[in-house]
């Protein structure tokens, strides 16, 4: 036995599943070749953005108390705009999570009258209450703006029909989520995203769109604002923090738009002025340094789990040999017995608690109990290789992350190992 199958094996990982890993990967070999193309050039524009915004030791300092001159803040700011290729750019840890961004985003540039628009469908969970679609205390709706919706079509595309009846006088903003989130429609590539923008910018020509990028960055070679958009948004424990990010969000756009999001953020007069960045700056420097080949690992471990569990009869969004533009990957298992020991063998796989057993509960905000797979350096950090799963039907887990691929391909055998351990799968199915 060679030493690699030794300590699969010293792991918990049987031969079986073993050899019918290696045999998914043999057939994925030029679909990794082409993630590691996009990672170098990701790779080459993130050096290129530090070495022009002259990214010195100094930045990696941070201040206290009100934070004014934080170089080190100021020019990451600098930095995230090249890469997103936008005016400027709102970096900060202050901003707590990619929802915090989103409303950030949304109320700085929204005022009591305008209308927002999702020509893309429902937005991700939690922006209903932001949005106010379900009450909440503080949402758009309590302010005076209103919402108005245009679901995507049966095959996934824009039904241009009625976003066109939609958009009106009051219409100021649109909001396009990227990622499919937790649902099963397409995700939305930059190409996608520029038609969408194109056509919406046709009608109404000072229409402010927003792309919600979380997921998204650095899964392509271009971003969203090359596509038109006029803000990016995103949290910093998924893509772009590259796993070291502790905390934080960003914002990236037209200056006007980032002037908005600063003066909502601190304060009207301090805007971008104020906010130190306490001890944080290097992990959030190196964290996006090491983004491109972190997101690439996340990639490849969706495509591997797409694979092996397609091949194996159950239902995964995207397919298999579908082309990538999130680092999402649903899983179909159709028992909670499938979802339950899915998120066991994630769990058993994590660097840190990896001897707790993940069980559903009664999370907040869900209407059914909810299991979560997650042993993660950062507190609820999803580039990390994390999975969860809400305990009904389809049964479905929603799996993702990997801070190396080498983890990630560890997460998902010891996964399926979990399955047939609990005999879920039986072990002949795995017969090549
Ligand atoms: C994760 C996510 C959010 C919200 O981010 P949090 O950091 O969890 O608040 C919003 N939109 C999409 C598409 C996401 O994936």
């Amino acid at each position: 036995m060679s030493e690699i199958n030794k300590i699969y094996e010293s792991l918990g990982i049987s031969k079986e599943v073993l050899a019918y890993g290696e045999h998914i990967l043999k057939g994925l070999e030029e679909r990794f070749a082409r993630i590691d193309h996009t990672a170098e050039y990701n790779q080459l524009k993130v050096i290129k953005a530090m070495q022009e915004a002259k990214v010195s030791e100094a930045c990696l300092l941070g201040t206290t108390g009100y934070g004014y001159n934080d170089l080190g803040r100021d020019t990451l700011e600098t930095v995230y705009a090249n890469i997103f290729h936008t005016e400027d750019a709102l970096v900060r840890p202050q901003i707590t999570c990619g929802t915090h961004a989103l409303a950030l985003a949304l109320a700085s540039c929204l005022r009591p009258g305008d209308e927002l628009l999702s020509p893309v469908g429902k937005p991700y969970d939690t922006l209903e209450e932001v949005i106010g679609i379900r009450p909440a205390k503080g949402s758009l709706a309590e302010y005076g703006i209103t919402y108005r919706q245009v679901d995507l079509l049966a095959d996934g595309s824009f039904d241009y029909e009625k976003i066109k009846q939609a958009v009106n006088s009051r219409t100021k903003l649109a909001t396009i989520q990227r990622s499919k989130g937790y649902q099963t429609r397409p995700t939305l590539s930059v190409q996608k995203i520029w038609e969408l923008i194109a056509f919406l910018k046709k009608l109404k020509p000072d229409i402010i769109c927003m792309v919600d990028n979380c997921y998204g960055e650095f899964v392509e070679r271009t971003e969203p604002a090359e596509a038109g958009a006029d803000m990016v948004v995103g949290s910093l424990i998924k893509n772009p923090g590259g796993g070291l990010a502790p905390t934080g969000g960003y914002i990236a756009g037209k200056k006007e738009c980032v002037e908005h999001a600063a003066c909502r953020l601190t304060s009207p007069g301090l805007a971008k002025e104020v906010g130190a960045s306490l001890g944080i700056l290097p992990s959030l420097y190196q964290g996006l340094f090491l983004a491109p080949t972190v997101t690439a690992g996340a990639l490849k471990g969706a495509i591997f789990a797409a694979g092996l569990y397609e091949n194996l009869g159950f239902a995964v969004v995207p397919e298999g040999k579908e082309e990538r533009h999130d680092i999402i990957q649903a899983i179909t298992f159709g028992s909670p017995e499938g979802v339950i020991a899915f998120c066991k063998g994630i769990q058993a796989a994590a660097p840190v608690d990896s001897f707790v057993t993940p069980e559903p509960w009664d999370m907040p905000g869900y209407d059914s109990k909810v299991i979560m797979a997650a042993g993660a350096f950062v507190s609820g950090s999803s580039i990390e290789l994390s999975a969860d799963g809400p305990i009904k039907p389809p049964y479905a887990v929603y799996f993702q992350g990997g801070l190396t691929w080498n983890h990630a391909k560890f997460g998902i055998m010891k996964s399926l190992q979990q399955l047939l351990d609990d005999k879920v799968i039986p072990y002949h199915k795995l017969l090549l």
